[in-house]
């Protein structure tokens, strides 16, 4: 591959953004499409296809789920030592169309299986497409957070489209009359492969505006593999083949994904305080930091991903369809499932430049603050979730727009949090562990969706033949406890400002 730029090229761009980021923009929108067009058609067809439990299709999906998060951690590793970013997003696009073309040839028949290469591939695609955002990027640079929060845009695109899109396909609702009822399913698995194809073209016709950005470790500036390495490649992809089984057995028996989730954390913890060893006092101080960060978002994503478990069970019990006094009528799950992406792509360029414009001020609060108020925010979020309960009639049915402006307020949060989750994390770690923390940080949503069933689980309501408003009460009292937990995060995390501050030295 021709290398036009050097890295300093690069990074010294004019205007808010580089135009490399444009390119990452669209691989990833395409491949969070496929993402979550398959994660909004998991639970759906388990149930009313393979025909599972409603208890034992979430315990697959969540175990779905959390695999997915675990590892981008193994294909953060792997990145950082041996493939480099670039080709650990082609492997993985590649897992990733397999999977889905699978899933398109007979979803019910090799479903694990498609599963387990979608799995796997999103390990190796997701956490190195966000890491090169990164590196776009000098030390130091102002406008990192606006890239990263249009990057996350992007993400939401992808999301809504796909979340929406096949999920309605497969039941009919959309190309009804175009595709055969036999057919649906296969068509809505085979569309995320299909666009999976464009986010891997993509990345492929514009990576070499990259200059070195994401080069293995092994090769040279002209993107030659030294003699003699090519064979670690070759057992990272062979070992991930022979992985898949694997997966799949996990994926299918829930208890051994509790046993994986108790292993990879420790593992990966330990791991981490190893290679601080192995830097100096001033790299492992910032390590130190971007682990507050981490754990601090395990509490986050708990509270956060209550939106696939027990708010789309809310939704479906007890929410009126009517918004704006009546003046539109949606389906409640529909907007449980869309709001949040709709909410982060009309905002999150606004916050973005409203980061850029405080910087410029001098007000633009620090990191620690900023994910603080993601906690504050996501607190007020939930006690109006709980606030559903004083508008709700005698049947327990509650009121759709007070439940959509909660989402707003989620929203609000998230983009505090996570865009700049995925900022920091290229700003504290050193180069050589980029790939990994990022990893790590992702690793954080795997437990974070793990905790959020436990969570979702432990509000259920205990009456025996429960009504609509036994569940209102319930649910909407477990909201209040995890609201109050989000306050106490937000406000330990300002308290705490000073001292992670120090941690982070020179890093904003
Ligand atoms: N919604 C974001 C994405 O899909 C963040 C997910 C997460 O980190 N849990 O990238």
């Amino acid at each position: 591959m021709q290398q036009t730029q050097t890295i300093d090229q690069i990074q010294t761009f004019d205007g808010k953004y580089p135009k490399q980021l444009w390119y990452l923009f669209f691989s990833e929108m395409w491949e969070r499409f496929c993402f979550y067009g398959m994660r909004g058609m998991l639970t759906f067809f388990m149930v009313n296809h393979l025909f599972m439990e409603e208890k034992q299709a979430n315990l697959q999906y969540g175990a779905t789920q959390a695999f997915v998060y675990a590892f981008t951690f193994i294909g953060g590793l792997f990145a950082d030592k041996i493939l480099g970013f670039r080709k650990s997003l082609f492997w993985g696009g590649l897992l990733m169309i397999t999977g889905s073309l699978i899933l398109a040839y007979d979803p019910k028949e090799f479903f694990f299986l498609g599963l387990s290469f979608n799995i796997i591939g999103t390990g190796f695609f997701k956490p190195n497409i966000s890491t090169m955002v990164g590196a776009l990027y000098k030390e130091g640079d102002s406008r990192r957070d606006a890239g990263f929060s249009l990057f996350y845009s992007g993400i939401n695109i992808g999301a809504l489209l796909g979340g929406y899109a096949c999920v309605a396909i497969g039941k009919g609702a959309l190309l009804g009359s175009m595709v055969p009822e036999a057919l649906r399913w296969n068509v809505a698995f085979g569309l995320a492969a299909v666009v999976m194809t464009i986010s891997l073209i993509t990345f492929v016709y514009t990576r070499s505006t990259l200059g070195p950005i994401g080069l293995s470790p092994f090769q040279t500036a002209e993107g030659k593999t030294e003699d003699g390495k090519q064979w670690y490649e070759y057992v990272v992809y062979i070992g991930a083949l022979a992985a898949i089984p694997l997966i799949m057995m996990m994926v299918a028996n829930t208890e051994y994904t509790d046993m994986f989730m108790y292993i990879i954390g420790p593992f990966s913890l330990l791991y981490l305080v190893y290679e601080m060893t192995r830097h100096s006092a001033a790299e492992a101080k910032k390590l130190a930091a971007a682990l507050l960060f981490i754990l601090f978002s395990v509490v986050f994503w708990a509270i956060f991903e209550q939106a696939g478990g027990s708010l789309s069970l809310f939704a479906a019990n007890n929410l009126s369809d009517k918004m704006l006094g009546g003046a539109l009528t949606l389906d409640p799950n529909g907007v449980n499932n869309a709001a949040n992406s709709l909410f982060v792509i009309l905002f999150a360029p606004l916050i973005g430049l409203l980061w850029v414009w405080m910087s410029g001020r001098k007000m633009e609060p620090n990191t620690v603050v900023k994910f603080g108020l993601g906690f504050l925010f996501l607190g007020i979020a939930f006690y109006a979730f709980y606030a559903c309960r004083f508008f709700a009639n005698e049947d327990g049915v509650a009121s759709l727009d007070v439940f959509t402006i909660a989402y707003f307020i989620v929203t609000l949060g998230e983009l505090c949090l996570s865009p700049i989750g995925l900022s920091i994390m290229t700003k504290l770690s050193p180069a050589r562990l980029q790939g990994l923390m990022m990893g790590m940080w992702f690793l954080a949503s795997a437990y974070g969706q793990y905790v959020a069933g436990l969570f979702g689980a432990s509000i259920v309501s205990v009456a025996t033949n429960p009504t609509p408003m036994d569940k209102l009460l319930s649910y909407t009292e477990g909201y209040k406890q995890f609201a109050l937990y989000a306050i106490i995060a937000g406000v330990l995390l300002i308290v705490i400002s000073p001292l992670v501050r120090k941690l982070m030295q020179e890093v904003k």
